[in-house]
């Protein structure tokens, strides 16, 4: 899980990423927060593997944020994350926001922590989790894929199945 600490909130004109805020202060809105603190930070290819991002102020947890994907780098380097601001009720909000903070302090405010909720289960369906990022366990998308040919009947009877299935490399409309 990506875990991004927060300075002092400040404010200025919206610039030309669409920035107006940065840090956190008491008092704000989720919203408020998510604004101030999702953009321009250094996110190595790691972040996009990641499945959310919780934000710190002072070493306590103050937002948590599921991924949708982080644009840029911008020509300096710098990334924006995007995605939906997790509430009550959510496991990863309830774990972790206002929660002491999970990484140890660093001068980089990017750093990265094992968390439980970064694991999904493998699309096999055999039920052990994989990590996140990850869609199988190695090997089980093999084995997805001969699960499949076995129920149609074998190799060739797959052929002529997705063959007369597949719509063929136009876009579908
Ligand atoms: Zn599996």
């Amino acid at each position: 899980m990506l875990n991004i600490g927060l300075g002092v909130y400040r404010t200025w004109p919206e610039d030309e990423h669409g920035q107006s805020s940065a840090g956190w202060r008491p008092g704000l809105s989720d919203e408020e927060v998510y604004e101030a603190a999702k953009g321009r930070w250094k996110l190595g290819v790691r972040a996009d593997r990641e499945r959310y991002a919780v934000f710190s102020a002072m070493d306590i947890v103050v937002l948590a944020v599921e991924i949708d994907h982080i644009s840029g780098p911008d020509p300096d380097g710098r990334r924006t994350i995007h995605g939906a601001i997790l509430k009550p009720g959510h496991p990863v909000y309830d774990r972790y926001v206002g929660s002491k903070s999970q990484v140890g302090k660093s001068q980089n405010p990017v750093q990265y922590f094992d968390s439980p909720f970064d694991h999904t289960d493998c699309a096999c369906g055999c039920g052990e989790e994989v990590p996140s990022g990850r869609d199988f366990l190695a090997g089980h998308d093999q084995r997805a894929i001969h699960d499949r040919v076995k129920l149609v009947g074998g190799v060739l009877q797959f052929m002529d199945w997705f063959d007369a299935t597949w719509p063929g490399a136009e876009p579908q409309t």
